[in-house]
């Protein structure tokens, strides 16, 4: 008998090229390409801020004026539909003007915000003709859809499994219990929202977790350490129970996409075989940034959102003293900013400060660099360190959830202890082989290029555990 494939609908709060601020939305764009390329159907929900442009987007009207109860109001919904370039996934955007009419995804009530989608996001099912075997629901954004698959008394519903995947533990949604009412829930609606209420409010994550039938996170060392006190954020006594129904996939990076061979951001393509070529785009990168040329000495970049967790601390005045210069690209809190921007404009010639979100001139940084530093205080799988080994850049890392199951030291760098010092060292030693041991450092690259980070396997692991919903 021919096998069932079964159906898959995401629903994520980001989705790359449409909406990204993290790496949530390179992961759904490209595991759902992923599944697709092996014969699943995947759709995607997500909601359409203010900043997606009908136009450039190619997006089509599926239905208007449809109404969402909320309570005794009606709230207005219009669904539009376009899809991934290169995959071809079909994604449906959710329209509503008082939630995410804005040009931002992160603002207000995001709680409110975002379980008014997931409550929408059900409603709509049977009106965009996509009825999924699965919901696969990523972040506290989309945790409260497994609480309301299991009170529907609707019969469409009756069958519909839900995965609930974690993609940081640090947002957990937790908002008091008036927030409920949003997605029609009250406190009495599920044993789990009554105990979680006990305490005067309700944790998304927590609901995820208990009622999804399978949790999972983005690395197999990110999911054992959020059993501990440590890494758990107030919520390793609720990961410990359930930690039979959590597991660990770590995430891939779209290899196509991330290919230097064939990536027209940067201004010369090369393969494992001709890294030598990485030099070209190393002198362009420090003379589109105001660096001095000099292909010899050591480029090191840092790609990220600047918050703590990224391990910005670690970044000391001393690091400056290293033998080398610095590019470092990202937006986030702006004592980091403020700090990045001091450094920089001490050392304009050494130090590039690029306090902004630009995706190519990220890929050209990917490029340009020898060393990428990614010194985080935890990780749940963390992208970057995969970008950079694709494009022959060697990672620094602290061994830490997926920065711990990817760096290892055929191909890089880690350190363990959460010091300025112990960071240092370590890029004192990397830049030590870069200087002294060229071969060494050439292998260190090759291994990087050679490593396959692609979806290919992860994307089986989630195919996995949909078979086992
Ligand atoms: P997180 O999801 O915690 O932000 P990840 O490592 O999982 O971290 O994903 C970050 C992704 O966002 C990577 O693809 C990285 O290159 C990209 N990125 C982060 N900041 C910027 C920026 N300022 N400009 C362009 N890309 C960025």
């Amino acid at each position: 008998m021919a096998e069932i494939k079964p159906k898959i609908l995401m629903v994520s709060a980001e989705v790359n090229p449409l909406a990204k601020v993290g790496g949530l939305a390179d992961v759904v764009q490209s595991l759902s390409s992923a599944l697709k390329s092996k014969g699943y159907e995947v759709s995607i929900i997500m909601p359409k801020y203010g900043f997606i442009k009908k136009e450039s987007n190619r997006l089509k009207k599926v239905k208007g004026g449809l109404k969402i109860k909320v309570g005794e109001k009606k709230e207005k919904v219009t669904i539009w539909q376009t899809s991934i370039k290169f995959s071809g996934v079909d994604v449906y955007l959710l329209e509503n003007q008082k939630h995410f009419g804005k040009s931002k995804i992160y603002w207000g009530n995001e709680s409110e915000r975002f379980l008014f989608f997931s409550h929408a996001v059900l409603e709509i099912l049977p009106f965009i003709g996509y009825k999924p075997d699965i919901i696969h629901c990523h972040d506290f954004h989309t945790a409260l859809i497994p609480d309301l698959l299991r009170v529907t008394p609707d019969f469409y519903y009756k069958n519909i499994k839900s995965l609930y995947t974690i993609h940081n533990l640090n947002y957990q949604g937790k908002s008091d219990i008036g927030v409920l009412s949003t997605g029609n829930l009250s406190k009495t609606s599920l044993r789990s929202l009554s105990q979680d209420a006990r305490d005067g409010d309700i944790n998304f994550i927590v609901q995820g977790i208990i009622n999804a039938d399978a949790v999972n996170t983005v690395s197999p060392t990110y999911a054992h350490e959020i059993t501990t006190p440590e890494f758990g954020m107030g919520l390793d006594k609720v990961i410990k129970k359930n930690k039979n129904k959590i597991q660990g996939i770590l995430n891939g990076i779209d290899t196509d996409y991330f290919n230097p061979a064939t990536d027209n951001n940067i201004v010369a393509n090369y393969t494992s075989r001709n890294i030598i070529k990485k030099k070209e785009n190393k002198l362009a990168l420090q003379k589109e940034l105001g660096l001095t040329r000099d292909k010899d000495v050591p480029l090191v970049g840092f790609i990220s959102r600047l918050i703590k967790q990224k391990g910005l601390e670690l970044l000391g005045e001393d690091i400056k003293k290293l033998d080398c210069q610095f590019v470092i690209l990202g937006t986030g809190q702006k004592k980091y900013e403020k700090q990045i921007k001091k450094w920089s404009q001490q050392d304009l010639k050494r130090i590039s400060a690029q306090l902004k979100f630009d995706a190519s001139l990220a890929q050209r940084i990917y490029a340009g660099v020898d060393i990428y530093l990614l010194p985080s205080l935890f990780e749940p799988c963390g992208l970057g360190q995969m970008i950079a080994m694709r494009y022959g850049a060697v990672p620094v890392v602290r061994a830490t959830g997926g920065l711990k199951d990817t760096v290892d030291k055929k191909v890089g760098f880690s350190f363990n202890k959460i010091s300025e010092t112990a960071l240092q060292r370590k890029l004192q030693q990397a830049l030590n082989i870069y200087r002294q041991k060229p071969s060494q450092w050439k292998r260190l690259q090759k291994n990087g290029m050679n490593r396959d980070f692609s979806w290919q396997k992860s994307a089986q692991d989630y195919i996995d555990l949909y078979y086992e919903l």
